[in-house]
């Protein structure tokens, strides 16, 4: 059994053969992260005692010959800014260093009740903010496939610890391609669903209207059985979804089988402009020659905003994350200045300004300023409001496309993994990365980053990531074409 490349399905299937038992895989996942953890830094915390006794349990029920669900016995990785009830959830910030939960978040709730099993909490950048997982409070993450460039952010540490073969699955959350960016710069799959599709009850925000948990996986399948389980209405979020459109009973067999012939793909030019890669390129549209050989059809669609949306959502999530960050006051909870006996902490205001100044980063500052700036009376109009009407046109441009074409197909990234430190101290750089994974977001619409094969550069074979963009509530549709390129990519 070679435990860091298993799927579900085979995972599933050596249950029920008895090759395999749920304790065996917990404690495979925590011998490989043993070995590996020195060197990636993919976790913040492990779970090693709860995971092996909700294994044990697993197998209980093997050795009884009940029915076992699918992901049953699966061990998999939160990202720090999903809560677990008992448990701490730090977002890789210094003001929530002794933060535990008192509940567990949907999407946990959901992956218990299916009898997956938490291994750990993995590394993030600080609040979701960043593109590299280089600005978490506790630690750095380095990609596998080359340890001297960074993961992608900012749930690097899910995409790490299922590339490199320490957990079988992991959930991120993608406000602008955290979850996209990341897989692909890991090699692995990253789905930032349809906004409202999963609840975020329990995933501590960044900015609420653009905020979306995803799953990061070894392949398709097993993300669509995650999504399947994930997905769907609660009453604990009003923002998800609750008509008969977010059903996630996603019929896997289609999925896996239906192909790309008479699907029509469109190929927007703005994506395939200026700063992309020339070797990403090439890969990129070497697949879609494969889909049209497969009997797809292809055309050149424009969304002309795009290049508005860096700006765009540059001055709308700060606004958001100025208003979300404002809760960590040094008083309700999180760190607090009051029990550092050297902060002079003897009035409210000095309680708020020593606790925010000490426990963020720089760049949750950065963001707090900006956010407070682009919302303040004066400047309202002149910058929130505009980024509102332009995230309307942003919307409208997938709106038109997808009343011509099924799909959309571009590069996930403009770039292959880039070096640790490279872009750390030039925000607008580090800004850019996100190019591609930011109009989608701005919009809405399901967007999932596969591998389409690999790139060689200094002597390492680093990873390339395609995005498939579909139409609201379509991820079915994404799945079914994502499965076909892994099958012509993987021949
Ligand atoms: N890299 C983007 C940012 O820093 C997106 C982050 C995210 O998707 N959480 O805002």
């Amino acid at each position: 059994m070679d435990f860091e490349k298993l799927t579900i399905p085979e995972i599933h299937k050596q249950f029920h053969e008895g090759k395999t038992s749920a304790v065996e895989l917990v404690e495979r996942a925590l011998e490989v992260i043993g070995k590996k953890e020195k060197d990636l830094g993919s976790f913040i915390s492990l779970d090693r005692e709860e995971a092996l006794k909700a294994a044990e349990k697993v197998d209980k029920k093997i050795a009884r010959g009940e029915e076992l669900g699918i992901l049953e016995g699966v061990p998999f990785a939160l990202k720090a800014n999903i809560v677990m009830k008992d448990k701490i959830a730090t977002c890789g910030s210094q003001i929530l260093e002794n933060f535990v939960s008192p509940y567990d978040a949907t999407v946990v709730k959901k992956l218990k009740e299916a009898g997956a099993i938490v291994i750990g909490r993995t590394n993030m950048d600080e609040f979701a903010m960043g593109s590299s997982t280089e600005t978490s409070f506790y630690k750095k993450t380095r990609n596998p496939h080359d340890r001297t460039r960074v993961p992608g952010g900012s749930s690097g540490g899910s995409a790490v610890a299922v590339a490199s073969g320490e957990v079988v699955f992991a959930l991120g959350s993608d406000t602008a391609g955290s979850v996209r960016q990341p897989a692909a710069f890991c090699g692995v799959v990253g789905l930032k669903p349809t906004y409202g599709a999963i609840s975020r009850y329990g995933l501590v925000a960044m900015a609420s209207s653009l905020d979306q948990i995803g799953p990061i996986t070894r392949n398709i399948t097993d993300c669509v059985l995650v999504q399947r389980v994930i997905q769907g209405p609660d009453a604990y979020d009003s923002t998800c979804v609750k008509d008969k459109r977010n059903s996630s009973r996603y019929d896997l067999e289609s999925i896996q089988n239906l192909g790309v012939k008479g699907l029509k793909i469109g190929v927007p030019q703005e994506y395939f402009e200026k700063g992309l890669d020339k070797k990403v390129k090439e890969k990129v549209e070497a697949v879609i020659k494969l889909l049209e050989k497969k009997g797809a059809k292809t055309e050149k669609v424009s969304l002309p905003h795009t290049d508005y949306a860096i700006a765009t959502y540059y001055i709308l999530s700060p606004a958001e994350v100025s208003s979300n960050l404002a809760r960590y006051d040094g008083i309700r909870y999180g760190y607090s200045a009051m029990v550092d006996p050297d902060k002079k902490t003897d009035d409210l205001l000095s309680v708020y300004l020593e606790s925010r100044k000490e426990g963020f980063g720089n760049e949750a500052k950065r963001r707090i300023m900006v956010g407070t700036y682009v919302l303040s009376s004066g400047y309202y109009d002149a910058y929130y409001l505009k980024a509102q009407k332009v995230r309307s046109l942003i919307r409208k441009d997938f709106e038109s496309v997808f009343k011509k074409v099924d799909f959309l197909i571009t590069p996930t990234t403009p770039t292959l993994a880039f070096k640790l430190g490279e872009k750390l101290d030039d925000p607008l750089q580090m800004y850019m990365s996100d190019v591609m994974t930011v109009p989608s977001s701005l919009a809405g619409v399901p967007t999932l980053s596969l591998p389409c094969g690999t790139i060689e550069k200094d002597d390492k074979k680093l990873p390339v990531g395609l995005q498939l963009i579909g139409n609201y509530f379509e991820e079915a549709k994404l799945f079914q074409v994502a499965c076909a390129i892994e099958k012509l990519v993987n021949k």
